[in-house]
C-alpha cells in the first residue's frame, strides 16, 4: 500500500496531469445552479483506512452531489427492508440512458437497478416508509454528516427548488412505478425527499470521508459504526461496479476498475476494498452524464497506485 507521501505525490500528479484537459465534456444544465458552475474545476481527495487525507485541486470546494447520494440511500433502504428490497428493484445494468422511462414500461414498474433514476425513487420511497418528508431528508443529511465527521454538510436550498420546479421526467418515473404498485408513499412525497437528496452540497474530503464503511466491510474505520454488513457491503460494491455508470458503467469497470457512483454535479465516489474511499470532482460528463475528467483522474490514480480490483 501507498504511504502517506506517496499518495501526496500521486494525487498532485493526476491534478497536474488532469489541468489541460479541464473544461472537457459538457456541464450539466438542466437546472441553473448546475448550469453557471464553472467547468475548469477539478478536486480529488484520498481518505485512507487510518483517517488520513491526501488531496489536490479544489477538493475544498462544495459540489451538488446528485447521484452520488443514491449510495447512501440504498445502504439505508438495504439496511431497512434487506432482501425484500429486491423484489422491487433488480440489480442488473441497464443499458440505457440514467432516466430512461421506455425499460420501467417493458419491465413492469420493476426498475433494473437502484441507481437509474426509477430504482432510486424505489430506493428513496423505502427510506421515506413511515415518516414524513421532512424527517427522512433530516435522517439522510444526518447519515451523511455523521458518516463524513463535518456538521456542515448541507442540503443546497436551490438546486432542490430548481430539481422540482423541472423535475418533470422523475414525475413520470414515479407516477410509473405508482401505477405499478411500486411506491408506498405518495409520488409527491418520495419526489420531495429525492430531490433534496440530489441536492446536497459537498466537497471531495467530505464525500470520500463518508464512502470509507465501503471500503472497510461495512465498517466506519474512524467513527468505528458498523455503517452495514460486511456481506450487504459486497453488494453495494458489486452493484457500483456494474451500475454506477449507468450506460458507462462497463467502461469505467475496464479503463479504472474499481466500484465507483456518479452523479451530473461532476462527482465521482469510487471505492478501493480495504485501502480507501477516492472523490473525484469536475463538472464536464461525458455522453452518458459522467464527469469526464473525474474518470480520467482515477484512470490515472489507479495506474499510479495499481489499486484495480483486477
Ligand atoms: N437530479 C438528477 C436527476 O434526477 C440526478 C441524476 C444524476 O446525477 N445522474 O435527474
Amino acid at each position: 500500500m501507498a504511504d502517506k507521501e506517496d499518495l501526496d505525490a500521486i494525487v498532485a500528479q493526476v491534478a497536474a496531469e488532469m489541468r489541460p484537459h479541464l473544461g472537457e465534456g459538457k456541464v450539466a444544465d438542466y437546472i441553473p445552479a448546475l448550469a453557471r458552475v464553472d467547468p475548469r474545476q477539478f478536486g480529488i481527495a484520498v481518505v485512507t483506512s487510518d483517517g488520513a487525507v491526501a488531496s489536490a485541486g479544489d477538493a475544498e470546494t462544495p459540489f451538488s452531489v446528485q447521484s452520488v447520494s443514491k449510495v447512501f440511500t440504498l445502504t439505508l433502504a438495504i439496511n431497512r427492508l434487506d432482501e425484500a428490497l429486491w423484489t422491487r428493484v433488480g440489480r442488473e445494468p441497464s443499458g440505457s440512458r440514467f432516466n430512461s422511462i421506455v425499460q420501467l414500461e417493458q419491465e413492469k414498474g420493476v426498475p433494473r437497478n437502484p441507481f437509474i433514476n426509477a430504482g432510486a425513487l424505489v430506493v428513496t420511497d423505502a427510506v421515506l416508509a413511515g415518516a414524513r418528508p421532512a424527517e427522512a431528508i433530516a435522517d439522510i443529511a444526518g447519515f451523511m454528516r455523521r458518516l463524513a465527521l463535518d456538521e456542515t454538510v448541507a442540503i443546497d436550498a436551490e438546486v432542490a427548488a430548481s430539481e422540482q420546479d423541472t423535475g418533470f421526467r422523475n414525475a413520470s418515473l414515479a407516477n410509473f412505478l405508482r401505477a405499478f404498485d411500486n411506491l408506498n408513499s405518495p409520488v409527491e412525497e418520495v419526489l420531495e425527499v429525492y430531490f433534496n437528496q440530489c441536492a446536497l452540497s459537498m466537497n471531495c474530503r467530505q464525500l470520500a470521508r463518508a464512502g470509507l464503511f465501503l471500503a472497510h466491510g461495512g465498517l466506519d474505520p474512524l467513527n468505528r459504526i458498523q455503517v452495514t454488513s460486511p456481506e450487504r457491503t459486497r453488494r453495494i460494491n458489486a452493484i457500483m461496479m456494474t451500475c454506477g455508470h449507468y450506460d458507462a458503467s462497463g467502461e469505467f469497470a475496464y479503463r479504472v476498475g474499481l466500484p465507483g457512483k456518479s452523479g451530473v454535479g461532476g462527482g465521482i465516489l469510487a471505492i478501493a476494498p480495504r485501502r480507501a474511499a477516492i472523490a473525484v470532482w469536475s463538472p464536464g460528463l461525458c455522453e452518458a452524464g459522467n464527469s469526464l475528467v473525474g474518470a480520467l483522474a482515477l484512470r490515472r490514480f489507479v495506474a499510479l497506485t495499481g489499486w484495480s480490483v483486477f
